[in-house]
């Protein structure tokens, strides 16, 4: 009997990525996040199903949609189109005929091997730039039979291989990941198990177990980086990157990084770390979501700040910290 095809929920498929891993990459984004940061930047990847933007300032009001939806969640009220988001159940119907693309459902099923066939149009550009694919998100350990499937397909079929996860997931499911995955990137938030939760909604000890098995239980070959866009690298030759999102009133002090980079410094082979500073990129993608903005109130941190916290964290041991562009 054959095995099943696993498949995935995927909300874009981003080619020509270069700020996902070394080289020119394709990234996937996996949909379903075990956690809830206020702040994501990537809102539409957190729940794990099919959900339907809705981007009101492109609708011409021809209402296709509202002939389309089985459940009447697309709707005219006063002679007004309206859309009924408590109805909806997001079969993605109405986005066939919305041809302004007001309607986008985040969240469609591919196989690993349909997948395979998308990634490796690029394969001439991952083999000049020393780049390949990322599984990101979301969480890729959120689907781990499928993740593991297509880092397989990639690397067998010659292409380096990529995830950037949160860690927070079973260690058999993600050391099934490790086993083909070439350059992990994973993020920390806060070390503070209390702090952590009222951030993110999970707690921080599994993660930080996770992180450490992961450096130190690494096959022949591992060599563990805290962080940091890395120099182009080989299939084979697997590093670990350990990453901070600076985020004001969450992390955005010298005592929070610096704890932080101490546990990235009690590392094997830390050879360095990476701030990557909030930003307010997101905030359509909340309202097309019908979900509030927690982070509206916030700004990026400023140069100046980012360059105190790097110093912290140089303070508490790590020697190499980076700040992302
Ligand atoms: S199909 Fe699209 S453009 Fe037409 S009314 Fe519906 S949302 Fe607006
Ligand atoms: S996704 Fe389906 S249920 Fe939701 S509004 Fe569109 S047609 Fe209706």
């Amino acid at each position: 009997m054959q095995a099943e095809t696993p498949q995935g929920l995927i909300t874009n498929v981003q080619r020509f990525s270069i700020h996902d891993g070394p080289g020119i990459r394709t990234t996937v984004f996996l949909k379903g996040c075990p956690l809830r940061c206020f702040w994501c930047h990537n809102p539409e990847t957190q729940r794990a199903e099919p959900e339907l933007e809705f981007f009101p300032d492109r609708c011409i009001g021809c209402q296709e949609c509202v002939r389309r939806c089985p459940e009447g969640a697309q709707a005219v009220e006063d002679g007004r189109r309206v859309y009924r988001r408590p109805r909806c159940r997001g079969c993605g119907r109405c986005t066939e005929t919305c041809y302004a693309e007001a309607l986008v459902l985040a969240g469609r099923w591919w196989t690993a091997e349909e997948l395979l066939e998308e990634l490796l149009r690029d394969k001439p550009f991952y083999d000049q730039s020393g780049g390949g694919v990322t599984l990101s998100g979301g969480e890729p350990l959120l689907q781990a039979r499928f993740s593991e499937r297509v880092l397989q397909l990639c690397q067998e079929a010659g292409v380096h291989t990529a995830i950037e996860t949160c860690a927070l997931g079973q260690w058999d499911r993600l050391a099934g990941l490790l086993r083909w995955t070439d350059l992990v990137m994973v993020d920390i938030k806060l070390l503070d198990d209390a702090a952590h939760r009222a951030a993110t909604g999970a707690p921080v000890r599994p993660i930080l177990e996770n992180i450490r098995r992961m450096a130190e239980d690494r096959p022949p070959g591992w060599d563990v980086i805290a962080s940091g866009l890395c120099e182009a690298i080989s299939v084979g030759d697997r590093r670990l990157i350990v990453r901070t999102p600076v985020v004001p009133t969450v992390n955005d002090t010298p005592a929070a990084i610096g704890a932080i980079a101490a546990f990235v410094a009690g590392l094997p082979k830390v050879q360095y770390y990476e701030l990557m500073p909030f930003h307010k990129l997101a905030a359509g993608k909340y309202r097309s979501l019908g979900l509030e903005y927690r982070a509206a109130a916030l700004e990026p941190p400023a140069r100046e700040q980012l360059a105190v916290l790097a110093e912290a964290a140089r303070r508490a041991g790590v020697a190499d910290v980076r700040v992302a562009s």
